[in-house]
């Protein structure tokens, strides 16, 4: 299989390519050619097998310059029971009548971004061995909190790798500022900046894709790569636990091989709704693609009017993950939804640069009507949520599953559909104590672990240990800098003057 460039079709690089690059150096995503097929007998064979099996096959349809053993490799370094405190790896969970929970948060940073962070590293020594020159690797990460730890977790002293993550200073929880602060490894950087996650993120994407910087570094032996969700290694694995959570419906007799689900996805960046789109190209029954937002709304508002517009004022929320107004994975859908149309493709984009919007053809939106549903959720219905759901079913949410949550309950009220409806939960609630304590409570200390100590005893859930462990350790790093200075930030950190 061959992946393409969404803005140069005639671009075609292996998937070790696509993984080793990261994005293309026509500012475009890397998306397969052709979608693998999965079939009914596949997936009832599957209901019997363990997470990483699953993953195994799934990974190899998309992986195919990878021999069996080395996705086999991948896989069983990734999912491991030293890592995941799960031995279902993602785990599904009745919450009631129809709707279940997939819960995709027992990694090592007790955040969803684990299930695809822990196996990019592997993905990534493959393929820079098969399509590298031998260059060292710089990783450039923008996060709005969770994507940083969990790529520092997965990246930390891998070989001939190092990983520069930028964040925005004031739009991430204590809790995860604290876990990036003190992240170990001789690899590693941590940068806040002055401005939100898309300042982050335009500025690594800026980077990265300045040719003069690009060159700078390959004299100094080094190259480029990212972690974000423009990388086609991240999203892959996300595409197996979709597949995965219909096994488990399978396997639990909620629905027969070829009934469909529903999926509701807490959306940021758009990579995790669009991997669950990608597992239903594959043949997986899905329905609904049910798109969440929080109150920057500007997904639900695209849904809704086919207009994207990112001249809006920009809201910091309880969900600080999904703060994000430029959705770098939307490009995918839409090069997929207006059949590969490249220049389409690139006009919408150049047009969101540019006036900041772009309008969609009648054709896409026919197709996103089809497809998808959306809704958003606002500050005081996350709270309510959080509280309802504990109070109602005694199971306890994070502010973004909540947003999840309270999307999904509108949209089986307004559609009064009863298929079964599988919510993505992409984080553990323990990573935003502060937030869920306060939709329980009403109030909550301002010490982070206070707040723990307290959720603790109303709810009765241990916090995880990776985030008990956090209290006391050491902070290395408190750099701040302006979104302007990033560059010269990354090359002083990896020792490049310019001349
Ligand atoms: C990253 C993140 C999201 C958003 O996911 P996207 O793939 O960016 O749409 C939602 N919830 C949590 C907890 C996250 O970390």
């Amino acid at each position: 299989m061959q992946y393409q460039s969404t803005r140069n079709k005639e671009l075609r690089v292996t998937s070790a390519q696509a993984i080793a690059r990261g994005i293309s150096a026509d500012k475009g995503l890397f998306v397969p050619t052709e979608f693998p097929q999965i079939s009914l007998a596949d997936l009832e064979r599957m209901s019997g097998e363990s997470y990483t099996a699953r993953a195994k096959f799934i990974l190899g349809k998309y992986l195919t310059d990878f021999s069996e053993a080395e996705v086999a490799d991948c896989v069983d370094s990734a999912y491991t029971a030293k890592k995941f405190r799960s031995a279902d790896v993602a785990p599904l969970t009745h919450l009631h009548d129809n709707a279940y929970v997939l819960e995709l948060w027992h990694g090592p940073t007790c955040a969803f971004k684990d299930m695809a962070l822990q196996i990019l590293p592997h993905f990534m020594r493959y393929s820079v061995a098969k399509a590298g020159n031998g260059e060292e690797v710089v990783i450039l990460v923008a996060t709005s909190g969770d994507t940083g730890k969990a790529a520092l977790e997965g990246f930390c002293d891998a070989p001939n790798t190092r990983i520069l993550v930028f964040y925005p200073d004031q739009g991430v929880s204590k809790m995860q500022k604290l876990q990036m602060a003190t992240q170990e490894g001789q690899n590693v950087g941590v940068f806040a900046i002055r401005g939100n996650f898309d300042d982050a993120q335009n500025g690594v994407k800026a980077i990265f894709t300045d040719s003069e910087t690009g060159d700078l570094l390959a004299e100094n032996g080094k190259k480029f790569s990212s972690a974000n969700s423009i990388n086609w290694g991240r999203l892959c694995p996300q595409i197996v636990y979709y597949v995965s959570a219909y096994c488990d419906l399978l396997k639990n007799g909620a629905l027969k091989a070829g009934e469909p689900m529903n999926v509701v996805v807490p959306t940021g960046n758009f990579g995790n709704i669009l991997a669950a789109y990608y597992a239903k190209k594959m043949g997986l029954p899905i329905k609904k693609l049910i798109c969440a937002s929080n109150q920057n709304r500007v997904l639900t508002d695209f849904f809704e009017t086919g207009t994207y517009d990112r001249r809006r004022q920009f809201f910091t929320t309880t969900s600080p993950s999904m703060d994000i107004l430029i959705s770098s994975n939307l490009e995918r859908l839409l090069f997929d939804l207006c059949d590969g149309d490249d220049a389409e493709v690139k006009a919408w984009m150049e047009a969101l640069v540019a006036d900041g919007n772009y309008t969609v053809s009648d054709k896409v939106r026919a197709a996103l009507d089809e497809q998808f549903a959306s809704g958003c959720c606002d500050e005081a219905k996350t709270a309510a949520v959080i509280r309802d759901t504990f109070e109602n079913y005694n199971y306890l949410i994070d502010t973004h599953t909540a947003v999840a949550v309270g999307v999904c309950e509108e949209y089986l009220k307004e559609t009064g559909d009863k298929t079964p409806t599988v919510i993505a939960s992409t984080a553990n609630p323990y990573k935003f104590p502060a937030s869920v304590l306060t939709a329980l409570c009403g109030s909550a200390p301002a010490d982070d672990f206070d707040c723990a100590d307290a959720l603790c005893e109303k709810s009765g859930v241990e916090m995880p240990d990776p985030l008990k462990t956090l209290k006391g350790k050491a902070v290395r790093f408190t750099t701040v800098c302006n979104k302007e200075e990033m560059r010269a930030e990354v090359l002083s950190t990896l020792g490049i003057t310019e001349g």
